[in-house]
């Protein structure tokens, strides 16, 4: 800390990373500029109260001097190629975000996730498991808390989930661990290409110690051959992997069968690669069989990612609202789907400008109905002849009532951000809820 502690310090972005920054800022005696290009960002009322004096620009970026600052600590929402900040970073001043600045104090291990699925489930299950094995773990980063919130020498080791946006401003985390998880198009909007997007992601391998790839998706291999250790997992290729074992499915660790797929509470092959990714990850922490047992058998997922939600006159309703792009809704249907068209998916909202047609194959075989809303809905909707196109969530829902009979699944995977309509994938979600309950009560 000391070598910023005389520097002109701009943090760039206010709401939760950013007020993470600032106050963590704040405790170690550094006094930073904020700077949004909102005129009212999320956050302000904190900052009036409890930091009236820090000086301030919300609005235009442009005419926030980011020029004159030494470094500015971005958050992950902006992207470095808005003009400012570009030029900003072309007048040599150090742009980094709040995971380097956490890389550069932080002397704990670190096992680091990311990958453009299954992240929050990988780190959420490799923390439990930490904690079941006795350790003293953080989890956060992308999930939940912001990494400097997380700085506590209570802590033997940190759990941590990156976004290619984090990533694209880190880069002294040296992980103990380090994954990406699959590959699949999103963000689109924010990267020059897809390889720009997935070469972001596997800058997460960059000074690991361990690199965990999938067996099964070879972009989630290091660009560069190294000599840093790699262990794999995958469906049937890799170190970890599944195979059946006394007419069970289980995870096999090196050729042992470690364990039966259904000690894990949740379901879904794209659940079973989860748990071998933090098995594979947590390969260098002293963790028993029984207290995977234990962990695995109490992880009953997160919320809006594939969660039961009712039973009404034999039709189940699914929420996967988190999944907000096209690799998370073939996950899903994949998951729920069985031999007949079971499905009714309900989908739509903003694509982030990603190739919808990879779902066509999943729709063709898996699904009964597609109900689609949102921004991008006619899109998605042009991709089958099984579409409907609706205004919103309450039309959606009520259509898929009409169209389904006892047996069927409903999900909700919309494979598109749901920014559009929605502040976020929660609010979503609890909308499908709300309409999927609404004439219960
Ligand atoms: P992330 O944090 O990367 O968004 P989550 O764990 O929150 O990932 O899961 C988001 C969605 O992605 C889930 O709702 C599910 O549909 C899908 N998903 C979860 N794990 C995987 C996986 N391993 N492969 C593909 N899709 C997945």
């Amino acid at each position: 800390l000391n070598e910023i502690k005389n520097k002109q310090i701009t943090v760039l972005g206010l709401g939760i990373t950013g007020l993470g920054i600032v106050r963590f800022l704040l405790s170690h005696g550094i006094t930073p500029k904020v700077v949004d290009s909102r005129v009212n960002p999320p956050g302000i009322d904190w900052l009036k109260e409890y930091a009236p004096a820090l000086i301030t620009h919300f609005g235009d970026l442009d005419n926030a001097a980011l020029c004159s600052s030494n470094m500015i600590i971005v958050s992950p929402g902006l992207s470095l190629k808005i003009p400012a900040i570009a030029l900003a970073i072309s007048n040599d001043v150090e742009v980094i975000g709040d995971v380097e600045l956490f890389a550069r104090i932080n002397t704990k291990p670190v096992v680091a996730v990311t990958g453009s699925n299954g992240k929050s489930t990988v780190v959420t299950l490799a923390y439990e498991v930490l904690k079941e094995a006795g350790y003293k773990v953080a989890l956060g980063g992308n999930i939940g808390t912001a990494v400097l919130d997380l700085l506590d020498d209570k802590f033997d080791v940190y759990v941590l989930e990156l976004s290619s946006f984090q990533l694209d401003t880190t880069k002294s985390l040296k992980p103990i661990s380090a994954t990406v998880l699959n590959v699949s198009e999103d963000h689109l909007d924010r990267y020059d290409s897809y390889q720009a997007y997935i070469d972001s992601k596997r800058s997460i391998y960059n000074c690991a110690e361990l690199i965990v790839v999938n067996a099964d998706d070879s972009q989630t291999h290091p660009i560069e051959r190294s000599t840093t250790p790699k262990i794999s997992f995958g469906a049937q290729q890799g170190d970890f992997y599944l195979a059946q074992y006394n007419n069970e499915t289980h995870f096999m660790l090196k050729g042992d069968a470690f364990l039966p797929v259904s000690t894990l509470a949740v379901v879904g092959k794209h659940n079973y690669l989860n748990a071998l990714a933090v098995m594979a990850l947590l390969s260098p922490f002293e963790v028993s069989k029984k207290q995977y047992k234990n962990a695995l058998g109490q992880f009953n997922g997160l919320a809006h990612r594939c969660q039961f939600v009712a039973e009404l006159n034999g039709v189940k309703y699914f929420n996967d609202s988190k999944a907000t792009n096209v690799g998370a809704t073939i996950a899903a249907i994949d998951s729920l789907a069985s031999d007949d068209e079971n499905l009714i998916v309900i989908a739509g909202g903003d694509a982030k400008g990603a190739d919808l047609n990879a779902l066509k194959p999943y729709i063709e075989q898996h699904v009964k109905a597609l109900i689609c809303f949102g921004k991008d809905a006619s899109d998605l909707a042009v991709i089958t002849n099984k579409s409907y196109l609706t205004n919103n969530m309450e039309e959606a829902v009520a259509l898929a009532k009409v169209l389904s009979s006892a047996g069927n699944i409903v999900l909700l995977a919309p494979a598109c951000a749901s920014i559009d309509m929605y502040n976020n994938y929660m609010q979503r979600g609890d909308d499908f809820v709300q309409c999927v309950l609404a004439d219960q009560i």
